[in-house]
C-alpha cells in the first residue's frame, strides 16, 4: 500500500514520494493557506507591518470589488481599518504589559510586611520581649490571622474546608493523636 501524506494546511492527501512532497511544498495554494494559517496567530502590531509593506489596492480602495479578496498581493486596509488596527494594537501592547506585572500589585494588594503585621495586629518592636505587663496570650496573638480569600473563592457557596481560612479555635480543636 502507498504511504499518503496528509498536509495539515490544505487539508487535503496525496501519494507520498519525495518529489510529490517538494511539489506540495511550493505549490501557489500550499503556501497561501500555510501563510494564511500563521497568519491568524499574529498580533495588531504585526499585522499593521504587513500591511504597510504593501503597496494599497486602488481598484479595492476606489469602492470597487477586488476579485483577489483576502489572497491580494495589495493591501485593503482603509483608513478606518487602519485607525481601528492602531488602536488594538496599543491595546493589546497595554494587556501585555499588564501581565508582566505580578498578580499581586496588578490587583493593588500590599503584600509588604508591614501590611502583614498590620493585619495580625502585632507591633514590631525592637524590644517587644522586654515589654512589662502580662505576657500575651498566644491565642490572641494568632488570632487575628484574618487572611483575606481570594476574590475568586468569596463567590463559591461552600467553601471546601481545606480552602477555609485558618481561625485559633481550628487549632485548639485539633485531637492530637498519641505517639509511641
Ligand atoms: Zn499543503
Ligand atoms: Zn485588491
Amino acid at each position: 500500500m502507498v504511504k499518503r501524506y496528509y498536509c495539515d494546511f490544505c487539508d487535503c492527501s496525496y501519494p507520498y514520494s519525495d518529489e510529490a512532497f517538494k511539489k506540495h511544498r511550493t505549490g501557489h495554494h500550499h503556501i497561501k493557506q500555510r501563510r494564511a494559517h500563521y497568519d491568524k496567530f499574529k498580533n495588531a502590531r504585526e499585522r499593521l507591518e504587513d500591511e504597510a509593506k504593501k503597496s494599497k489596492c486602488r481598484r479595492f480602495l476606489s469602492g470597487q470589488e477586488c476579485s483577489f479578496g483576502d489572497s491580494c498581493v495589495f493591501s485593503h486596509l482603509t483608513q478606518a481599518g487602519t485607525e481601528a488596527l492602531q488602536q488594538l494594537a496599543l491595546e493589546e501592547e497595554r494587556q501585555e504589559r499588564k501581565m508582566q506585572i505580578p498578580t499581586a500589585q496588578r490587583e493593588g494588594l500590599d503584600l509588604s510586611v508591614d501590611s502583614w503585621l498590620k493585619q495580625r495586629k502585632v507591633p514590631l518592636t525592637e524590644d517587644s520581649d522586654a515589654l512589662p505587663g502580662p505576657a500575651p496570650d498566644p491565642v490572641e496573638i494568632l488570632a487575628p490571622l484574618n487572611t483575606p480569600l481570594p476574590p475568586a473563592l468569596l463567590s463559591l457557596p461552600r467553601l471546601p474546608p481545606s480552602l477555609a481560612p485558618v481561625t485559633p479555635q481550628c487549632y485548639l480543636q485539633v485531637e492530637f493523636a498519641e505517639w509511641g
